[in-house]
Formats: C-alpha cells, structure tokens, sequence
C-alpha cells in the first residue's frame, strides 16, 4: 500500500528497519515557475541551480533521509552503479559526472535519488541474513524497463547479500494514458518475448497502450521479490499534483525518488 504524506508518497513494502524513502510529486517544494513548481529536481529545466538544490534538500528532509545525495544524468539505459559515501554530491549541482539509470549501495548515509517525470521510479529494499539493509533506486522508462534493469537491480543486491528484496514502483504514466507505438511493442517483444509483450502492450480503439508498472511489477517477481508494491496513480492523469512529460509536451519539471540506509 502507498500512503501520502506531507508532499510524498511512500510505500509499506520499504518500511523495514533503518531504511528511510520517499516518492516526491510536485508539491513541497521551493519552485515557483508555472511549469517546475513547486518540486522539481532537474536541473537545466528553467529553475536555477540554487533552486533545484533547495529541492533536493527538502525531498530528503520530507522523506527522512540525510541530505548527502548521489543522483545522475539519466539515458534511458540499464546501467546501475554501486556507490559509497565516496560518491555523494555527486550529480547535486549543475555538473555532469557520468550517467546512469539506477544506484545501489549498503552504506548509511548515502541517499541514492532517480528523477522521473511519467519514467516509473523503482525503489527497492533489501536485507541480509544478518539483518543489514541494502538499498537500490532504479529509473525506468520503457527501454530501460523492457531491458529488465529492476530485475539488474535485484541481482546486484543479492550479490551484494541480500535474503529478501522488497520493491516499490511509484507513479508513472499508466495504460490509460501511454499510447505508444508499434515500435516499442516490437522492442519490448525482442527483448522480453511476444507473450510478455502482449501482457503489456495492448489494443484499444486501434491504438497500443503500454503498461511500464506492470511490466516492472511482472520482473520484479520473476526475478524473486517478495513483495512489489505499485503506485496506482497515473502521472498524466492528474498533472495538478504530478510533473508528467506527455501532458506537458516536455515543458516540465522533474520529480524525485529517494531511498537510504540511516546513519
Ligand atoms: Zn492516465
């Protein structure tokens, strides 16, 4: 179950010990253009620097995480990278380090953030045998969903330890709204098979609809998550309460979701 609170929703699949997270919409924030306020997370989006910093900031404070933060430039691939503290600030300001789609990592204190804006946000949580959490944050599109990066996810925090993986995918652009083309349902059929495509991508009044939260959730457990939460709310829908790039034509700002181990 996702239960919204103070500008955030968060999910009872994450609520396990010493692990803290948060999936911002767009309110909460300091932002006042029309089309970035209040909580935009993007830089190069019309807010200036200082001002996307500020958001940052208050999305951690908002989800109970410390404000060291690792985040990138996202490419719509299935690179997920292990960071440390060594990583943090990484990504904060207006500077381009490397880029990537998802992070995990086993330190505390370092707040791993992937920005969405209808993308689906995945957040995992994990714990070892000895009761150590690990955490993850992945960010995905279709592509980088179809290339199974949230199942990458689960893989790298089971290498790293983990017994149990629990997840949850927050809003996105949901199948009433994701009309895509034939293109993507050939792409997704390549990579994860015609049935899974067809589970997935479907037909209504002669157009496909895609369904990123099910495909997620679907990958999820297939690779052995115990529980997947998904957000039932769709970005495109309700673009009064969520940054959605289809209902804006991109004129948007970014949304953020975070997760961390506490000091
Ligand atoms: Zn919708």
């Amino acid at each position: 179950m996702f239960h919204y609170n103070h500008s955030i929703w968060k999910s009872d699949a994450l609520e396990i010990p010493g692990v803290a997270h948060g999936f911002s919409t767009r309110e909460g924030g300091v932002s006042t253009l029309s089309h970035t306020a209040s909580m935009n997370t993007g830089f190069f989006r019309g807010d200036d620097s200082e001002t996307v910093v500020e958001n940052i900031r208050l999305l951690c404070r908002h989800a109970g995480l410390s404000e060291t933060v690792v985040c990138t430039p996202q490419i719509h691939s299935d690179i997920i990278r292990y960071v440390t503290r060594e990583n943090v600030g990484e990504g904060t300001q207006r500077d381009v380090p490397f880029s990537c789609d998802g992070f995990v990592t086993d330190q505390p204190g370092v707040t791993l953030l992937v920005r969405v804006a209808d993308c689906a946000p995945v957040l995992l949580a994990g714990v070892t045998e000895a009761g150590a959490p690990l955490v993850g944050a992945v960010h995905a599109g279709w592509r980088g969903t179809a290339a199974g990066i949230a199942a990458k996810a689960v893989a790298m925090l089971r290498e790293m330890g983990a017994a149990e993986v629990h997840a949850a995918v927050g809003a996105c652009i949901h199948s009433c709204c994701y009309q895509v083309g034939e293109e993507l349902r050939d792409t997704v059929a390549e990579l994860r098979g015609r049935e899974f495509a067809a589970r997935h991508v479907t037909r209504r009044d002669g157009a496909l609809y895609a369904d990123i939260a099910g495909m997620n959730r679907e990958l999820l457990l297939e690779a052995g998550v115990g529980a997947v939460d998904v957000c039932g709310e769709c970005t495109r829908c309700n673009p009064a309460l969520y940054h959605s790039h289809r209902a804006t034509g991109g004129v948007r700002g970014t949304m953020g979701a975070v997760i961390g181990i506490l000091r």
